[in-house]
């Protein structure tokens, strides 16, 4: 069983709109926009033997306002410019009453089950409450950067920006880090 990273997509690997109070994810490809200098740090989380998995929750392909093959070009861009192993999706909405729209551990679970994953020794990288909780239900640790999203639930790390988290989510699952615990 292999420790993983989960990241979160919108807002760590691509950049969203904000309105009013909220985040709002690229919904054609002209909208959708790389961070592309976090791809030295995926590496960085791959060399340290973790298995990389993007996860997400695109409600507008339920309601019909998100295409899925603008969303499947999205994808394939970010496995290009990203080392990932998998990319999942949550295509639903809150009244589908789905198992895996965030913060539900659903996505979660299923990667583990594919990949054989030890989710009590993986981590949860995101800027939102929904990942924190996700990962409060499944067992794994949650590390976000600081936002005006976090929300009032449990979390494990706030770090005041992505290197410094990748650092210390290094310094946690380093083996000589574990053994000196
Ligand atoms: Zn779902």
């Amino acid at each position: 069983m292999k420790p993983a990273v989960f990241i979160e997509r919108d807002g760590i690997l691509n950049r969203v709109r904000i309105e009013g109070q909220q985040q709002i994810g690229p919904l054609t490809l002209d909208q959708f926009h790389l961070n592309i200098e976090v791809a030295p740090l995926l590496h960085e989380l791959k060399a340290a033997g973790l298995v990389v998995i993007v996860t997400t929750n695109q409600p507008g392909l339920s309601r019909g306002i998100q295409s899925r093959r603008d969303l499947d070009c999205m994808h394939q861009m970010i496995r290009q410019a990203f080392p990932i192993n998998d990319l999942l999706v949550c295509p639903h909405e809150d009244a589908d009453r789905c198992p895996c729209r965030k913060p539900k551990p659903g996505l979660l679970t299923e990667a583990a089950y594919k990949w054989g994953i030890d989710l009590n020794r993986s981590f949860v990288v995101s800027d939102k409450w929904q990942d924190a909780e996700a990962a409060r239900r499944a067992g794994a640790t949650s590390m976000l950067v600081r936002s005006p999203w976090l929300g009032d639930v449990h979390h494990d790390f706030v770090l005041p920006d992505l290197p410094s988290l990748i650092e210390k989510l290094l310094q946690l699952c380093s083996p000589r880090t574990l053994a000196t615990a």
